[in-house]
């Protein structure tokens, strides 16, 4: 098969490991995963596939496009968080998943198609998506067969009065609605505690290596690997520039590696000038602006060579200081110019 001179190396083990251990932090509840917008770039079929033989049992996409693309592998509860629009209901009718109501339109439309289980969004203060208290008193969930009721936390990562704020709201919420289940956490509200994870967690960041709140640091490991091929390596004499606009000058004669990678690849310009590839233990700084499709890499003093391979240095947390990027975009952002394997 033909060979990409990218490749986004994905590390099986780390996934499992850290869904095991945000399962253990839920305690009691079971824990599920978002895999939406491609299990963060990493490809759902992979992560589902990966967490479901380790006994995942709930997987949440974000469209009916997406639950369609999993299909196929049949997973044992594959939900839709954004509901069912006129133009979803054939294809949620069919039952390869099983949507989330967030407005009482939908709860509307979803109960002329009796009997068939549904999830319910509660808006308990960030505003996005959900059916609110007015919609309660009006009846909106009546007749529904509900399995599960969830909301979800705006300020988990952050030590705010907002998250015991939505926690009370959610309670308060659910004693009037009978489900069989609540679903509060994110990744980040796994960490607040086990006051936050009810029967169900949704996890999705952190399974991918990212560490929303200092509490899983140490405890969730990198799962995506970018490793990029060398496709020129140049001495760069004392005085010349690297790159687009000339923003590094060698201080002395430097060896230069061009490696086949760039923002359109998802390693975006805030990395130039403080990005790093990775040879075993050594850290090669990146010299330079990022380009489309390529960076610079000086690998002075090292065995580097046109054809050889090197890591980029994309521990999610460091990564995001790097750039000024969310850890949720550098995952979503990698696109489509990957060979991924693992
Ligand atoms: C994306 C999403 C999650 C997962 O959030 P992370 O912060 O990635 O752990 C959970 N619930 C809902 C409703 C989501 O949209």
């Amino acid at each position: 098969m033909f060979e990409l001179p990218l490749r986004l190396r994905r590390d099986a083990d780390a996934l499992v490991a850290n869904w095991r251990a945000l399962a253990r932090l839920s305690g009691t509840a079971a824990c599920g995963a978002a895999i939406k917008a491609d299990g963060y770039g990493l490809g759902a079929a992979w992560v589902a596939e990966t967490l479901a033989a380790a006994g995942c049992r709930d997987f949440f996409v974000a469209t009916w496009a997406e639950a369609a693309a999993l299909a196929p592998l049949q997973l044992p509860n594959l939900s839709v968080f954004h509901g069912v629009r006129d133009e979803d209901m054939e294809l949620a009718l069919s039952g390869i998943a099983t949507p989330v109501l967030n407005t009482a339109r939908q709860a509307a439309r979803w109960r002329g198609a009796v009997g068939r289980a549904c999830h319910v969004m509660l808006d308990t203060g960030m505003n996005r998506l959900g059916l609110g208290e007015d919609d309660l008193a009006a009846g909106a969930l009546d007749g529904l067969a509900i399995d599960t009721l969830m909301s979800h936390l705006a300020s988990a990562d952050e030590d705010s009065a907002q998250n015991s704020e939505q926690r009370g709201r959610f309670v308060a919420m659910t004693e009037k609605v009978a489900a069989q289940r609540l679903s509060l956490a994110n990744s980040a509200g796994i960490a607040l505690g086990s006051d936050y994870a009810f029967s169900l967690t949704r996890p999705g960041l952190a399974l991918y290596g990212g560490v929303p709140r200092p509490e899983l640091a140490g405890v969730i490991a990198q799962v995506a690997f970018p490793e990029a091929q060398v496709l020129q390596c140049r001495t760069v004499r004392a005085g010349e520039a690297v790159g687009y606009n000339a923003t590094w000058i060698a201080p002395a004669d430097t060896e230069v590696a061009i490696l086949n990678y760039g923002y359109a690849d998802g390693y975006f310009r805030g990395f130039s000038g403080r990005g790093a590839a990775l040879l075993g233990d050594a850290v090669l700084p990146l010299l330079g602006r990022v380009s489309m499709d390529l960076i610079a890499i000086d690998v002075t003093g090292y065995d580097v060579a046109e054809g050889d391979w090197l890591t980029i240095d994309f521990a999610l947390p460091r990564a995001a200081a790097q750039s000024g990027m969310s850890q949720y975009e550098l995952l979503t952002g990698m696109g489509s110019r990957f060979d991924r394997v693992g």
